[in-house]
């Protein structure tokens, strides 16, 4: 058995209770981590506390509750501001979800910025939530989208992204590291090529900061946004990280109670940041909750949950290697631990669905990426993603599960 130096897997699995059940009388393997992770028992209890005996709403309340419960919903915007190490705690938005964030952006900087024939970048390995609102923005307004090609590794091509870039370009929209083929994108590079031309850059972080330290000053980026769900915390809470400059200047995306400062019937005035941007109750207990989760991961330190990801990584797709039929989507050299991959000639649905069978957790289909998969010609790929609590014996059991569904089929 191989054994990690810095992390105690055993110990960290049972922080996961649901990690540590059986499906269909064998133990769960979970390796759909880019869809949801699993929650530590602090964020769930964390939360089943506040529910049952701090719930109430933040702000205006002048009692004890109240203003315990907005203390807390104000510290959990720090600790999101000091994981970022964004330079003002008021640059931090509580969002539902990636998928709000970037709708957030999309409506109001193109509210803000945009007019008929503008430009707007995205590249061919987006999610959905990262084309979807720029296309809709763009028809509105008459403007363009515009989207860099990857190569058959699944690496962006720079050179292309250099020449798509002119006058008209308005905003670059990049995904960090792609859900469907582990590409972790050369944000640094991209943002910097784009503020030599004095373009805003969004990154969608989603599937990048439970993996590895983000530092929004030091790549510069103008937007990052990232889920809840996917870095250990609660499903209905996401992050939109913006530079005061961008927040400041942009129209509110939604509005309502919480975000204003004076409504007459003839006139409203707006809140300051980042209240302007969260009209209605938020989801207090879902900030505190991912407040938690953040300590959590920062207790354990992502440089440590980076090494051992990419020492699962290394095994994983030598193991994998050694199956004769089985095509890796995603080679790309810097990547997360995530396998895209289809089987022989099987579809990715049926392969889901033995190995569910064999109690193993992996997602099928397009992964809300069909631009992608038009890339490869293909519908879509079984995708085995893996956390820090995945370990080398489940990837042996993943590997010879495959083994048995090629004989299944054979
Ligand atoms: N971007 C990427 C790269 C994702 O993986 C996802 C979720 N699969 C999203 C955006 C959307 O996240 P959410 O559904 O949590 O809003």
């Amino acid at each position: 058995m191989k054994i990690n130096n810095h992390l105690d897997i055993t110990k960290i699995r049972n922080d996961f209770p649901a990690l540590n059940q059986k499906i269909y009388g064998k133990h769960l393997v979970y390796f759909d981590n880019a869809a949801t992770t699993q929650k530590p028992k602090i964020v769930i209890d964390t939360i089943n506390k506040l529910q049952s005996e701090h719930n109430s709403n933040v702000h205006r309340g002048v009692h004890y509750l109240s203003d315990q419960m907005t203390q807390m919903y104000e510290s959990a915007r720090k600790k999101v501001q000091d994981f970022l190490n964004a330079q003002y705690v008021h640059e931090i938005i509580f969002t539902k979800g990636t998928t709000d964030s970037i709708n957030a952006v999309a409506f109001s900087f193109g509210e803000a910025y945009i007019k008929e024939g503008d430009e707007i970048i995205v590249s061919e390995m987006e999610h959905h939530s990262n084309i979807v609102p720029w296309q809709i923005m763009t028809k509105r307004k008459d403007a363009k989208l515009r989207v860099i090609p990857f190569d058959d590794n699944g690496e962006l091509l720079l050179e292309e992204y250099k020449k798509l870039i002119n006058s008209k370009t308005k905003l670059v929209a990049i995904v960090h590291v792609s859900n469907s083929l582990g590409t972790i994108n050369p944000v640094k590079e991209i943002i910097d090529i784009a503020h030599k031309n004095n373009i805003p850059v969004l990154i969608d972080g989603t599937q990048a900061v439970q993996h590895e330290k983000i530092d929004v000053q030091d790549i510069d980026c103008d937007f990052y946004c990232f889920s809840g769900h996917k870095i250990y915390g609660p499903t209905g809470i996401g992050i939109l990280y913006g530079k005061e400059r961008w927040l400041k200047e942009m129209p509110p995306y939604q509005s309502g109670g919480d975000m204003i400062d004076r409504v007459t019937f003839e006139k409203t005035t707006f809140a300051e940041l980042p209240a302007k941007f969260e009209a209605g109750t938020p989801n207090y207990i879902g900030a505190v909750g991912l407040g938690i989760a953040l300590d959590y991961l920062t207790n354990i330190g992502l440089n440590n949950i980076q090494n051992y990801e990419k020492e699962l990584l290394e095994y994983g797709a030598n193991k994998l290697k050694e199956i004769d039929g089985l095509k890796i989507y995603g080679m790309a050299k810097n990547k997360t631990c995530l396998f895209s991959f289809l089987l022989n000639n099987i579809p990715p649905y049926d392969t889901g669905i033995i190995l569910d069978k064999m109690s193993i957790a992996v997602r099928t289909g397009h992964h809300c990426t069909q631009p992608l998969w038009d890339h490869y010609k293909v519908e879509g790929s079984v995708r085995a993603s893996l956390a820090f609590y995945n370990t080398f014996e489940e990837i042996d059991y993943f590997c010879e599960a495959l083994k048995k569904v090629q004989k299944m089929f054979s």
